[in-house]
Order: C-alpha cells, then sequence, then structure tokens
C-alpha cells in the first residue's frame, strides 16, 4: 500500500511538473545516478536512451538528480584485461563519491557491473535498461535480482515478422543480416528465435557475420520474394567496426528488396518500419524505476518493465519505394518523411516540364545521372527535387499542376506567390481565373482549352494580367503542356509561370512611343493634304463665289442682262473644273510622289512590316503567322512605302480582330501570281465588312472606326498603283478578310 501512494505521489509529481508547476522543487534532495552505457558515447540508440532518461530526471519532483555517463566501448575495447582495466578505472574514479542508482544500458553493462561487482559499486541498486527478456529470467534465479530491476527489450519478433508479411504478402524468404559483436548476436537469437515460429512457410537466408562488401553484394542480388531483416552490425564479419545505423543505410541502399530492423533508432535509414523498440521510451522506463529504486522500494519487488516501450512507425519513402500501400499498415501506425505536397507527388511529371523549360534543370539532373548509379539517383531523388526547385525558384519560376477533371490547381510555393495566394492554400481554376484582369479572362481559358483538346501535347503560352488583391496589375506568362501519361491517368496541364511586368512596362512603353509617331505621321499627313487643299482651291472657290455673287445681284435687278449670266456661269462651271483637277492632280502628285526604287526581296520587306507591329499582335494575344516562298522574282519599289502598305494592312488586320473572341491569327502569304508579278496576301480572323463598305474600302476618308482617318487604304492604293500594282479586298464565307495586292517582278522591267 505504501509503495502504491509513494507512485502515485511521483506520478501526481510529473503531472505538475508538466503542467509548469514545481511545488515541491525546494524540497529536493540530490541523488547520484550513473548510466553505463555498453557501446562507445555517441551511439545512436543510446543517445536516444539518454533522451529519455534526461526527460523523466528533469521533470521529477523528488530528486534532483546528477547525471554520470560512462560509456565501456565494449565493441571495441573487450576481452578479460579490458574489462578489469575499465573496472578499475571505475573504482577509482569514483572512490568516495556516493552513487544512488546505476542505469545499466544493454545487457553487456550489467554483465559487467555483476562480474566486477564485489568492490564496484557494492550493493547500489541497478537498472537494468533494455536487456532481453530471457536475460531478465534468468536473473529471476539468481541472488543478486535483490538489487537488479530494469526494462526488457521483450521479444516482439513474431508479431513483427507477421507485421511485415502484411506488407509485403508475396514473401517467402528472409534474409537475415547481423555482425558479430555481442549486442549483434543477441539480437540475431532473437531473430532467430522468432523466425523458427515460420519454419517450413519461409526460408532463411543467413547473411550474418559476413565482411560488409560482401553484404552489399549479397544484398543486391537477392532473389523475388524475399525480405531483409537487418539487426545491427557493430562490427562485420572482417571486424571493422560500425555504427549499426550507418551500416544500415549503406546496406538499405545496395539492397534490392525492402529492409526491415527493429529499432526506432533506424528509422530514416532505410528500414521499411512496424512496432519498433523505443529507446527513448526505455530510457523514461529506466528512470522511472530508478526513482522509484532510489525512493524506497526494493528492486526485486519491481517486474521488469518495457512491454509498452514500442513505436509504430513507417518511412514513407521506403513505402514508396517498394510500393508498400499505406492500407497494409496497422490501425495507428505512424508515417514520418512523408512527403505532402503536390510538387512531391508529382516530381517524375515536374521534373519532366522542368527538363523541358530549364535547360539548367536538364544539366543538374544529367549531372545526377552521371554521378551515381541508377539506383543511387533513386534514393537522391528527393534531393534532386529539392535543387530543382531551387533553380526554378531562383528564375522567380513557379510551377503548377492543374487537373482538369476536378479543377483543382497545386503549385510550388513560388506559384502560389506569383498568383497573390497564400501558400499551400486549396484553389482551384475558377479561383485563378477568377484573379485574371476581366479582359484576359477569354485568353486564358481558350488557351487551356485548346491544350486540354490538343492530343500533340504541344506546349501553349500566355500572357496575361493578374489583378491582386490592392488592385495593382501583375503581368504574367505561362507556359506548360497537357499530361496524360497513360490511358485511365487524370488529365492534367502543368505548366510554369513568371512574372514579366518589367518586360511588358518596357514593352507598352514602346507601343506607346510608337503610337505616338503614327499618330503624328498621320496628323502630318492630314495637315499637309488640308494645307495644300485650302491653298489649290481657295482661288477657284473665291472666284465661284464671288461670280455667284454678282449672278444673284443680276438676277435682282430689273431687266437682268442674260449674257452676262450665261458668262457668269460658265465662269463658275469652268472654275469648278479647275477645282476638280486640282483634287485630281494632289492625288496625281500622291501617286507620283519622287521615290527612290531598289530591287528588293517582297519576304524581306514584308518581314520588316510584321516586326514593326509584332508588339502590339503579342498584347493582343493576335498570332501572326507567315507562308513566305521561296525563289521569287524581286521587285523594284521603294522599301519605305511598301513598308507602310505592310504596315497599314497589318494594322487593320489587327483592329478588325480587337473585339473578337475565340482564335485571333493573321497569315501573311507570298507566292508568284505568273511570273511576272508577286502576290501578298494579308489575312485575318477579324470581323471582315460589309458588301456595302467594300465599295468604298479604298476610297479617302472612309472609315467605319470611332477615330479613324479613313486614308490609310487609300493611300495603300495610291502607293500600289504607282508601282504598276493593284489592291483589292476579299471577304470571307467562315471568317475574316483578306487584303490582297500585286506587284510587277522588277528584273522584268
Ligand atoms: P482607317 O483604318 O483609318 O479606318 P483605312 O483606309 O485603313 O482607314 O480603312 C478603311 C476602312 O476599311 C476601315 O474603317 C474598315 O471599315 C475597313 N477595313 C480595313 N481593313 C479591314 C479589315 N482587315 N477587315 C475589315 N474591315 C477593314
Amino acid at each position: 500500500m505504501m509503495h502504491f501512494s509513494r507512485i502515485m505521489i511521483f506520478f501526481l509529481g510529473l503531472q505538475l511538473a508538466a503542467a509548469g508547476l514545481a511545488p515541491l522543487a525546494e524540497a529536493k534532495e540530490t541523488k547520484r545516478v550513473l548510466i553505463l552505457y555498453s557501446q562507445e558515447r555517441g551511439h545512436p540508440g543510446h543517445d536516444l536512451t539518454e533522451q529519455g532518461i534526461r526527460a523523466v530526471f528533469l521533470s521529477n519532483s523528488f530528486f534532483d538528480v546528477q547525471l554520470y555517463n560512462e560509456y565501456l566501448d565494449v565493441t571495441r575495447f573487450s576481452g578479460p584485461g579490458q574489462i578489469s582495466l575499465a573496472a578499475d578505472y571505475l573504482r577509482r574514479k569514483y572512490s568516495g563519491m556516493k552513487i544512488d542508482a546505476i542505469i545499466a544500458v544493454y545487457p553487456y553493462a550489467v554483465d559487467f557491473l555483476l562480474a566486477a561487482r564485489s568492490p564496484l559499486f557494492s550493493g547500489v541498486p541497478i537498472i537494468a535498461c533494455e536487456t532481453l527478456r530471457s536475460y531478465a529470467e534468468n536473473l529471476e534465479h539468481s541472488p543478486v535480482r535483490r538489487l537488479v530491476t530494469g526494462t526488457v527489450v521483450d521479444d516482439n519478433m513474431t508479431d513483427f515478422i507477421a507485421g511485415a508479411l502484411r506488407m509485403r504478402p508475396d514473401t517467402k524468404r528472409v534474409a537475415l543480416v547481423a555482425g558479430t559483436s555481442p549486442n549483434d548476436i543477441y539480437g540475431e537469437q532473437v531473430f532467430r528465435r522468432g523466425i523458427s515460429a515460420y519454419a517450413g512457410k519461409i526460408e532463411t537466408i543467413d547473411l550474418t557475420k559476413l565482411s560488409m562488401a560482401e553484404t552489399l553484394s549479397r544484398v543486391g542480388s537477392l532473389p523475388p520474394g524475399t525480405i531483409i531483416f537487418y539487426e545491427s552490425i557493430l562490427r562485420d564479419g572482417a571486424g571493422e567496426i560500425f555504427v549499426p545505423r550507418e551500416a544500415l543505410s549503406l546496406i538499405s541502399r545496395a539492397a534490392n528488396v525492402p529492409v526491415f530492423g527493429i529499432y526506432d533508432s533506424f528509422m530514416g535509414f532505410g528500414i521499411v518500419g512496424g512496432r519498433l523498440v523505443s529507446f527513448e521510451q526505455h530510457g523514461k522506463e529506466a528512470a522511472a524505476l530508478a526513482i522509484r529504486v532510489m525512493g524506497g522500494e526494493s528492486p526485486a519487488a519491481i517486474p521488469f518493465g518495457g512491454d509498452k516501450a514500442y513505436v509504430n512507425l513507417y518511412d514513407w519513402r521506403e513505402l514508396e519505394r517498394w510500393n508498400i500501400p499505406e492500407s497494409s499498415l496497422p490501425a495507428g501506425g505512424v508515417v514520418l518523411y512523408r512527403q505532402v505536397s503536390l510538387w512531391n507527388r508529382h516530381r517524375a511529371e515536374i521534373i519532366a516540364a522542368l527538363l523541358l523549360i530549364l535547360a539548367e534543370g536538364g544539366l543538374i539532373f544529367g549531372l545526377v545521372m552521371n554521378l551515381h548509379r541508377r539506383r543511387k539517383v533513386e534514393r537522391s531523388l528527393a534531393d534532386s527535387e529539392e535543387r530543382l526547385s531551387l533553380a526554378a525558384a531562383s528564375a522567380g519560376a513557379g510551377i503548377w499542376v492543374l487537373d482538369i477533371d476536378t479543377g483543382l490547381f497545386w503549385g510550388t510555393p513560388e506559384a502560389y506567390a506569383l498568383f497573390g495566394l497564400p501558400p499551400d492554400s486549396s484553389v482551384n481554376f475558377e479561383t485563378i481565373l477568377n484573379l485574371v484582369h476581366p479582359d484576359d479572362r477569354n485568353i486564358v481559358q481558350n488557351k487551356i482549352w485548346h491544350a486540354t483538346e490538343s492530343d500533340s501535347g504541344e506546349i501553349f503560352s500566355v500572357e496575361y494580367r493578374l489583378v491582386l488583391a490592392d488592385g495593382e496589375i501583375r503581368w504574367l506568362a505561362s507556359n506548360g503542356r497537357r499530361q496524360r501519361l497513360s490511358q485511365g491517368q487524370p488529365l492534367r496541364l502543368m505548366g510554369v509561370t513568371v512574372d514579366i511586368t518589367d518586360r511588358k512596362k518596357i514593352e507598352t512603353e514602346a507601343l506607346d512611343a510608337r503610337k505616338r509617331l503614327l499618330h503624328m505621321e498621320r496628323v502630318l499627313l492630314m495637315g499637309e493634304l488640308a494645307a495644300s487643299l485650302a491653298h489649290e482651291l481657295n482661288q477657284p472657290l473665291t472666284a465661284i463665289l464671288s461670280n455667284a455673287n454678282v449672278a444673284g445681284r443680276l438676277l435682282n435687278s430689273d431687266s437682268p442682262d442674260i449674257d452676262e449670266l450665261k458668262e457668269i456661269v460658265k465662269d463658275i462651271s469652268d472654275d469648278n473644273k479647275r477645282a476638280s483637277a486640282i483634287i485630281r492632280s494632289l492625288r496625281s502628285m500622291v501617286k507620283m510622289a519622287e521615290t527612290t526604287r531598289e530591287l528588293s526581296s517582297i519576304n524581306n520587306l514584308l518581314a520588316d512590316g510584321i516586326s514593326l507591329i509584332r508588339g502590339e499582335a503579342v498584347l493582343r494575344d493576335i498570332h501572326i503567322e507567315t507562308h513566305f516562298s521561296d525563289g521569287l522574282p524581286q521587285v523594284l519599289v521603294d522599301a519605305t512605302q511598301i513598308k507602310q502598305v505592310a504596315v497599314n494592312l497589318l494594322m487593320n488586320a489587327v483592329e478588325s480582330m480587337s473585339d473578337m473572341k475565340g482564335e485571333r491569327r493573321i497569315t501573311v502569304q507570298t507566292r508568284s501570281a505568273d511570273r511576272n508579278s508577286v502576290l501578298v496576301t494579308v489575312r485575318d480572323t477579324g470581323k471582315g465588312f460589309t458588301e456595302e463598305e467594300q465599295k468604298d474600302l479604298f476610297e479617302p476618308f472612309f472609315t467605319t472606326k470611332r477615330s479613324g482617318l479613313g486614308l490609310g487604304l487609300s493611300l495603300c492604293r495610291s502607293i500600289i498603283e504607282s508601282h504598276g500594282g493593284r489592291i483589292w479586298a476579299e471577304n470571307h464565307r467562315d471568317k475574316g478578310a483578306t487584303f490582297c495586292f500585286e506587284l510587277p517582278a522588277g528584273d522584268e522591267r
């Protein structure tokens, strides 16, 4: 009854401490606890154990515990000489100091204490931490039990093997890997006992006590239907010393089948997982036992613990590597190292996209491919992805995947940032589309639609504006392509998006400058025309007016002079003819204006014209296609004027599509009409014109545009006709207009 209440107080104390209270802090009595480890300092299992021990001592409310750590380093220093040396050392070191309890970790340390017992720490209670069940059972019958209690790494093998077989149901063989140190051999015995329950069903391949080189070569060529049980290798068959989990890492990398091991200190080093022995839990239990013993309980009265010191852990990367479904894991299993983001789940596709779009990505990947063997590359895929995403991130690019069937969108953190979305938020296509500027939504939607429909998997690119939460406009360019790796797999678009706001700013500025120039050109042209018209027509119009005034006066008189009136009417008619002649000569002046003509390639002139309006076309998402014939005769032309014709026709085509939905395309084609001339056609997918309009298209001042001058086409006609060619327009039945002109071949003339 007395023990029970003490235990209650102990646990109560733990809880209060955990709640941040320390009511008994001042009353704490100092106790000295020696932890005697079997292996060397830094042995991973020991580190975890120590964490557990420290955590409990630190939060206990009874004692102020001072810890002393000693490491026997048995794997490297064993043999009778070493034992007595170590015993001697400890005896001298701790003479004159009262140790209240010893926690001995792994059976070897317990053996050491008991063997060297008589003068060493005599009478001090021992907590044997992480011993085996059989070892504890032997102790039960020994007189030393009165001083020893502890925790047992329970013989959980049968269960553990059953768990492994659930994950790999086609297992027919178990390859057993263990080293030659006493600890390795303890573990190997546990494995063998556990596997004996499967005699006749599961064959054992003995890979124990081999050199590391041989172990690695054997684990790489195991037959299908095999799994590896790695116990531990502290020392291999060739006498070389290892840290067990580092040895595990080598083995797991070389293995062609999954590796299982039973200690949580192996997690992350290449085991699949299972119900694992938790060294930290053992440490906690051992420390709790030490507190009880130091509080006055007799060790003999405390049964060995450790039966709850398990954790149910699995390594996601290993599950992925060996295609082990998570449904085969027992309930409550915790999967560690999971890479949850879609970026990881779709790493193959994303890497493919990166390879496509980022030459650097390919370089890095190629480098990795060359540096490592294929298996190693698989293992280090996670590293490569990180580097690739870093490459994309440092280029400011966001990578994203859009699931067409569900509309779900996933992206790298950079992608979310570019779209102005909080990272990892749940987003679908609709959300993104709503952020797009209303004027650009059609373009984006069309592109996505085309890309999902196209079987060729060609890359699409689209430039569009995004309206950010603060109303600011951000220009983005997205390139992507459709992905369907095989039939039945979801249809996805994968792409890369970058911020092109700066580039757009520069483009817009250039465009504005060009527009101002063009406008000035038009104003000048108008001004010139108006000035010469005014000047030339002033004279006949003034004469017509004064003649008309005179005629008016004559008609108002009582007896108008009919002959004089006849003369006046004739003068008016003559002046009118003169005015018409002025207009005609003005037109012919435009026609005949002095020009410098040279033999030129029509294709080059058109290409120059196209380059002048390309910025405008990109801005309006218009695709310009050229079909230029080779081997056309040259034309003898004023290059500037012909370019002006090209620009006028192209700008008209651009403007004709400004309100159009759907495809926006201009096709410029050249071919030889007959042997003596070349034919140019500029076709658009715009709104075309009515039959009524067609008659006047080339007339000066005919326009259907709000701010049009109606001079472009008339000027084109003047220019083409002054070159001995002709120009005309055709409507299409389906959509858009074609403007054509023909020029005579230059070399013939
Ligand atoms: P402006 O462009 O100033 O109106 P133009 O002489 O270049 O003057 O064009 C005259 C008219 O011809 C335009 O207003 C338009 O109605 C029509 N037009 C010209 N090009 C096209 C085209 N590609 N598609 C449809 N209509 C056109």
